[in-house]
């Protein structure tokens, strides 16, 4: 069975604490048979430009992106995360990005938590028990493996 409840009184703090991520605010949870999907935004807009430190940013659209994170319950955790545009007006910048995600590596669709528990996890499970334990796909589950290997086995550079 499905149903939705709305909760908007997630607090801040519960979600740094609870799945790394900082400066968000949760807007809506959603309750589906597995998975917990929290819709986050964040909690203030940006002001300055990374690019000069000028003051003249302005919203620019926004796209959606969705985390895996840290499973909570024996539910899967999804963050739903409205990414926001920003377009710099000052003369000669030329600023127009998406906001920085710092709790993703990349484009990848997890957290830094969440590769981090799998990496912990394979130390004592299979890929296969841990992509199902987790409810995410083998290729998830390798990848991650993969990019911890290659981060922290990579042969020294050749002199
Ligand atoms: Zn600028």
């Amino acid at each position: 069975m499905k149903y939705h409840q709305k909760i908007y009184t997630m607090n801040s703090s519960f979600l740094y604490h609870a799945w790394g991520v900082k400066g968000l605010k949760c807007t809506n949870v959603e309750y589906k048979s597995k998975t917990i999907i929290l819709h986050v935004q964040s909690k203030s807009a940006q002001i300055v430009c990374p690019e000069f430190g000028c003051r003249k940013l302005v919203k620019n659209g926004h796209h959606v992106r969705r985390f895996i994170g840290l499973p909570i319950g024996g539910k899967k955790v999804i963050l739903s995360m409205k990414v926001q545009r920003y377009k710099c007006k000052c003369e000669g910048c030329s600023h127009d990005r998406s906001e920085p995600i710092p709790f993703a590596i990349g484009q990848h669709s997890y957290t830094r938590r969440f590769a981090r528990y799998v990496v912990d996890l394979l130390r004592g499970m299979t890929l296969k028990d841990t992509a199902e334990l987790l409810g995410v796909s083998w290729d998830t589950v390798k990848e991650i493996h993969m990019s911890h290997l290659k981060r922290h086995y990579s042969p020294p550079p050749r002199l």
